[in-house]
């Protein structure tokens, strides 16, 4: 078959040339630009969206090539990426403006938080170091991933005192999470950093997010994130990445080729939109649950609130009654596990996000059967409060009907 060239819809653009960015640029104007500095020599203004599964391999040298060079080194595809799964234009969006908001070379991108990790601990495990340090508490299913076996993993549980003390000649990876999932509980990121010596830490940084702290800064290698929570920002998309240097970006590339945990292109163009409006969100929700925990620690039905020094939209309290009965009588906030989305969310650790952790672990990090977590969203301190306060003493929430029982009367319609 001969191909006549197909005629121009329209007369070539004098292209724009593509920015590099040479001075620093603070956060809230990384959070809007980075990963779309070539849009405008494009003519574009939103990054594309490529669903593409698979490309144009005409010159099979070439790509056995690039092949090659992949499976030899990790490094990102220049050009097309031959495949999904070796890499997707959009979800690279995505990982090179996580990287500069962290403060990264690099950054590599799951299909979740756990595909994140799991790829770490691959990582690692490939090479012959298959113990891990690490602090409880951690989200549930980080600490059942770690203790059940699954991988191989053997893990040495710690306090931050006894990490240099808990490390082997076989530790891969120490891991903590300030502020950590669901206590709140700190620790101080560069002292750990400087105790790990050689061995790389993982900071997970899902709480916090690089808007209130960069663990790179205090000497963290790796930095995970389940982007399901405030990269995201609207509980619409489930996706993890981990911001690294490139070194190990290339390896945590190589084990997401062969495992296939790859984030879905329309995750990654909609976690790019997310990070624009991060540091505004995290702003925001901070100062009202700030708030919110100022009278929480007031209210007769609260024993103990936890908040971070470091701020953030979380909130964790221990209630005097019956947890259950809280969750079960907030009407605005949803009872629902998950986190730093738009709206708020309230769980019951021991019974959600850590039920898969022994309850003797549990209690080891400090989860109490009264603990309840709360993700404090974007709606109006005043209304949150209301709703909080009517469950909290058991009452209805005034402003809410109930809805009728079935086979009453249909309320009166109208203004
Ligand atoms: C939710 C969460 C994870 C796991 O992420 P997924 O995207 O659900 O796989 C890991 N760490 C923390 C702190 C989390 O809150």
């Amino acid at each position: 078959m001969t191909r006549s060239p197909a005629r121009p819809d329209r007369a070539p653009l004098t292209p724009l040339a593509p920015l590099t960015v040479t001075a620093p640029r603070a956060l809230a104007t990384e959070a809007v630009h980075a990963g779309r500095e070539d849009l405008a020599a494009q003519g574009l203004h939103a990054a594309p969206l490529d669903l593409s599964t698979t490309y144009p391999s005409a010159d099979s040298r070439a790509e056995a090539a690039r092949l090659d060079a992949f499976a030899a080194t990790g490094a990102e595809f220049e050009g097309p990426p031959v495949y999904g799964r070796l890499g997707n234009p959009t979800v690279a969006r995505f990982e090179s403006a996580l990287a500069r908001l962290e403060g990264t070379e690099s950054a590599v991108a799951f299909a979740s938080g756990m595909a994140a990790l799991t790829a770490c601990l691959l990582a690692r495990h490939a090479e012959g170091l298959r113990h891990v340090v690490a602090v409880r508490p951690l989200y549930g299913c980080s600490d059942h991933l770690l203790t059940g076996g699954l991988l191989g993993t053997d893990v040495t549980w710690t306090d931050p005192a006894g990490i240099a003390a808990a490390i082997r000649p076989d530790t891969g990876l120490v891991m903590v999470e300030s502020p950590a999932n669901p206590t709140l509980a700190e620790t101080d990121l560069a002292a750990v950093a400087h105790a790990c010596g050689s061995v790389p830490l993982l900071a997970d940084n899902t709480f916090a997010t690089p808007v209130l702290q960069r663990p790179a800064e205090a000497g963290a290698r790796l930095i995970l994130h389940s982007a399901t929570k405030y990269l995201g920002g609207h509980g619409d998309v489930l996706g993890g990445v981990v911001a690294c240097d490139e070194e190990f970006a290339r390896r945590l590339r190589q084990v997401r080729f062969a495992t296939g945990g790859v984030l879905h292109p329309l995750a990654g163009y909609l976690l790019l939109r997310g990070l624009a409006t991060l540091p505004v969100r995290v702003r925001a929700a901070s100062a009202t649950a700030a708030e919110l925990a100022r009278r929480l620690a007031a209210h007769p039905a609260v024993a103990r609130v936890h908040y971070p020094r470091l701020g953030g939209a979380m909130v964790a309290f221990e209630v005097c009654g019956d947890p259950h009965q809280v969750t079960a009588g907030v009407r605005l906030i949803t009872p629902a596990v998950s986190l730093g989305s738009v709206d708020t969310l309230l769980q019951h650790p021991a019974s959600i996000s850590h039920r898969i952790v022994d309850a003797a672990d549990r209690a080891t990090g400090g989860i109490s059967e009264k603990l309840l977590r709360m993700s404090v969203g974007l709606e109006d301190v005043e209304d949150l409060w209301r709703d909080l306060d009517a469950a909290l003493s058991g009452r209805p929430s005034p402003a809410y009907r109930e809805p009728a029982a079935a086979g009453a009367a249909a309320p009166p319609a109208g203004p």
